[in-house]
């Protein structure tokens, strides 16, 4: 999955499950935040989502967004934060690659990841891009419908 595809499903998912969409929006990159650029800029991981595309880093970082910003936002995060590592565990189905969510626990046969933007984009399928697109269009419906396109409207 890429930025559209997690902050709709993001989206979607704090909408379905009633919690705050400010705290999931805010973990639905943080996955591919902190592993795209330690991959692409150092090489020193083998792929492009170790570490924080685990559950190691699930808990602890909803732990700190609870200590940080309340345990409301903490429940948001959760959300955003696991719809991410549920959409690319999804999305390996259909692409090169997978999530670890056992790392460090677990020993893994790593897939060697792309190594920058380019790469990685080259990596998706049409399947894979068909969802996102679906996942997309529904999110913006769903943000158009809850009153997030009034400031764009006339009226
Ligand atoms: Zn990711």
């Amino acid at each position: 999955m890429i930025l559209p595809g997690h902050i709709a499903a993001a989206f979607i998912a704090s909408k379905a499950l009633r919690v705050p969409t400010r705290g999931a929006m805010a973990a639905s990159m943080c996955p591919d935040m902190i592993d795209k650029p330690i991959r692409w800029l150092t090489r020193i991981t083998p792929n492009d989502r170790i570490p924080a595309h685990s559950l190691l880093f699930w808990g602890a970082t909803t732990y700190l967004a609870g200590h940080l910003a309340g345990r409301s936002f903490a429940k948001g995060w959760a959300v955003g934060y696991g719809v991410h590592l549920l959409c690319d565990e999804v999305n390996a189905h259909f692409n090169p690659g997978r999530i670890y969510p056992w790392w460090p626990f677990k020993r893994y046969t790593y897939h060697t990841g792309p190594t920058g933007l380019r790469s990685s984009l080259g990596d998706f399928s049409k399947t894979s891009l068909l969802l996102e697109a679906t996942l997309a269009i529904l999110g913006i419906a769903l943000w158009w419908r809850s009153g997030g396109g009034r400031f764009i409207t006339t009226r």
